[in-house]
């Protein structure tokens, strides 16, 4: 973490968990423990359908919520799509864009993850966007290849001014789900290689001022020390972040002076 340059940003995603009740049981149990975090922004990203719920139930506490996906046209015959403008709608602040499950699952690619980007972009969204190998590809030794042709696809066409506004987030897949974390000095080496590709694009000042965080079992364990990693600015957290006092630990541990 680098708090002088950049935001360090605790986030969860719920993936396809939790109904509306649940969500309001969870912001109820993480309300009675939820420290002051002074030093870490604190975000749950929920299904589409229980945002509106997310935001009732999380509007007292110093928590935003975030999406976990969009589509990138405006409006239009795209059954079962949500479009940008009608998150920020609702008051979401964050949507996550090409997470390795939609890449996976859902036939998201480089292009579709840039237009995505784009349509957050334009309503005022702050994206945050997924990049990762695959366990095939690390063991192939192209991870960084890959990492750099996912981060400059997504940000093709990106304005100097937009890219302060996004959040990168390095999830490789084989960690994620799998209970197999990344060691800090692997996940450090991604993410201050992230940063070094967006130097080349931005220039260093932009690139100081970017958020990266690490995905992948991050858990209360392990935390701590991936936070340690000068590039990694906070996490994107999975099956930790659906259980309040779990992510409260993780949320301590950015949070610490
Ligand atoms: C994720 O869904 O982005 C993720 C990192 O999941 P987990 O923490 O469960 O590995």
């Amino acid at each position: 973490m680098n708090r002088r340059y950049r935001k360090t940003i605790i986030a969860g995603n719920w993936k396809m968990n939790k109904t509306a009740s649940e969500t309001k049981q969870f912001a109820e149990e993480l309300k009675v423990i939820l420290p002051k975090a002074k030093w870490c922004d604190i975000l749950v990203c929920v299904p589409a359908v229980n945002i509106p719920a997310a935001i009732r139930a999380f509007k007292e506490m110093r928590v935003t919520v975030g999406a976990e996906n969009l589509f990138y046209e405006k409006s239009g015959a795209y059954t079962g799509e949500v479009s940008a403008e009608m998150l920020k709608d609702l008051g979401v602040k964050y949507v996550i864009v090409g997470h390795s499950e939609r890449r996976q699952l859902f036939g998201e690619t480089d292009i579709t993850v840039n237009k995505k980007v784009h349509a957050a972009l334009n309503a005022g969204l702050h994206p945050i966007i997924c990049v990762g190998e695959s366990l095939e590809q690390r063991e192939l030794g192209v991870t960084m290849d890959l990492i750099s042709l996912q981060v400059k696809s997504a940000l093709a066409g990106v304005a100097p001014d937009k890219l302060r506004k996004c959040v990168i987030a390095y999830e490789p897949v084989w960690a994620i789900g799998t209970g197999r974390t990344a060691t800090p000095e692997q996940a450090g080496e991604v993410c201050t290689f992230i940063r070094a590709t967006i130097r080349h694009l931005y220039g260093a000042r932009i690139a100081r001022s970017v958020t990266i965080q690490y995905g992948g079992s991050m858990n209360p364990g392990n935390a701590a020390e991936l936070l340690a990693q000068p590039d990694i600015d906070g996490g994107l957290i999975g099956g930790a972040a659906l259980k309040p006092d779990q992510f409260v630990e993780i949320i301590n541990a950015a949070n610490q002076e």
